[in-house]
């Protein structure tokens, strides 16, 4: 790996949970549905039908662009990108090509900057499914999914690392699921992955070519698929070849890539303006008013750094957003109760360590639970220092190896002492009085 360094690039693809598909009214919930029972003659392709776009997809697709600091271009338009395939009835697909609805974005992971190329609109394809007939083997196609929204998000090669690659797409995904703009759910194929690698030798220019890997439904797949490709790719550039610039496939079972096609250019595609759609102007009004919710990054900042949440359950509560709102109304009943005695790590801590269903319960049950054991745990200080005083009388080998310095005796001690009061009393507590004693 000395003299190799990987270039990445990720494209994902995102479907709305728009109600309505991106140029018809047809619902867009098309998962687990009837097969095409949610079609049109718009999303079935007929002649003469016309598009319409969807306001509030478009509006998702900037909120999207501009909570990965893009700039969203005043001037913005559709194209139609052709090419034939039988999930894909017009024989093309509306998409966005020079022109999208968001350029030029950023998304820092650990400090390192990704550039985000663009974030644009367009629309799904239909499925096919591959059956047995009467015995025969067919491709049946459900056109229910076909023209539900789809954002794609392209970023620039700027990923050098696989752990990176996921790392990135897991905070995109939270992102996401934070902007309330789809469930994201990759098994069920609402956000598909494509990383597209090839591999620098040192001090050389960018490659000439690249390798992209298609539709890839997990986090942890995408990080092998790229794994893979990698150690590929240097076996060829230390044989003095370039490898192929094409389309692969991953497949899981194997744990390998394989060829699938030769990549197109741009220009295989034949885009040009989509003469049924006429094009967008933005007034900087207009995006003032889309509203960004606080984003997970700024979240952990703040429960770090306003409320001294340690990173480890800031990170842990952040990356599930109801968890998270669950813990920050928790504080607020302790505040507004003025419970003294309850810290946020205290509350962070049930939570992370699900000593709480957060499903089942309100945040309010979650300090009422707090108190009532704080209450089953109270002692009084006569029986604590009687269980104390016994423990020390018949654990002398454990008292002399603790004044040596041997710190696993304190909790041997500890351990003592919660056997006699039953389990009662705070550990912290006994604990510091067993020192106290001893020292
Ligand atoms: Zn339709
Ligand atoms: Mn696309």
């Amino acid at each position: 790996m000395k003299n190799f360094t990987p270039i990445i690039g990720l494209e994902i693809h995102v479907e709305l949970k728009t109600r309505s598909k991106m140029f018809c009214s047809c619902a867009a919930d098309y998962f687990g549905k009837k097969p095409n029972t949610h079609t049109c003659p718009v999303c079935l392709g007929l002649p003469g039908a016309l598009p319409v776009p969807n306001k509030t997809a478009i509006e998702w697709c900037i909120k999207l662009g501009l909570a990965l600091n893009c700039q969203i271009p005043a001037y913005s338009k559709f194209d139609r990108k052709n090419y034939f395939y039988p999930d894909l009835p017009k024989g093309y697909q509306i998409s966005q090509y020079d022109q999208p609805f968001a350029v030029n974005g950023h998304l820092a992971i650990e400090g390192k900057k990704i550039r985000i190329r663009r974030v644009h609109m367009e629309e799904d394809t239909g499925k096919l499914l591959h059956a047995k007939v009467d015995e025969e083997n067919c491709t049946l196609i459900d056109f229910n999914r076909s023209g539900v929204p789809l954002v794609e998000i392209v970023t620039e090669p700027d990923i050098r690392s696989s752990t990176d690659a996921k790392k990135f797409l897991q905070e995109l995904y939270l992102i996401i699921r934070y902007l309330d703009i789809s469930d994201a759910d990759m098994e069920k194929g609402s956000m598909r992955l494509e990383p597209n690698i090839s591999v620098r030798i040192k001090n050389d220019e960018l490659p000439k070519y690249k390798v992209e890997v298609k539709n890839i439904n997990s986090f942890n797949f995408v990080k092998k698929a790229i794994d893979y490709e990698v150690e590929r790719q240097i076996e060829i550039l230390e044989k003095g070849e370039t490898p192929k610039q094409e389309t692969r496939g991953w497949d899981e079972n194997k744990g390998l890539t394989y060829s699938q096609r030769t990549k197109e250019e741009a220009h295989d595609y034949r885009y040009f303006p989509e003469p049924d759609i006429p094009p967008f102007r933005w007034d900087s009004k207009d995006i003032k008013a889309i509203k960004i919710p606080e984003l997970p990054q700024s979240r952990r900042l703040r429960l770090v750094s306003k409320l001294e949440l340690r990173k480890e359950e800031a990170d842990i509560l952040v990356s599930d957003k109801q968890k998270a709102d669950y813990f920050e109304e928790a504080v607020n009943v302790v505040r507004r109760l003025k419970i003294g005695e309850i810290t946020v790590q205290e509350l962070a801590n049930w939570i992370v360590n699900k000593r709480i269903d957060v499903q089942k319960s309100t945040p309010a049950d979650l300090v009422k639970a707090i108190l009532g054991k704080r209450k089953k745990s109270e002692i009084s200080s006569d029986t604590l220092t009687k269980a104390l005083e016994e423990v020390l009388k018949n654990n002398q080998k454990a008292v002399a190896d603790f004044k040596q310095g041997k710190q696993q005796a304190l909790m041997f001690l500890l351990g003592q002492v919660l056997r006699i009061t039953k389990g009662k009393g705070r550990a912290e507590d006994i604990k510091k009085l067993l020192i106290e004693k001893l020292t």
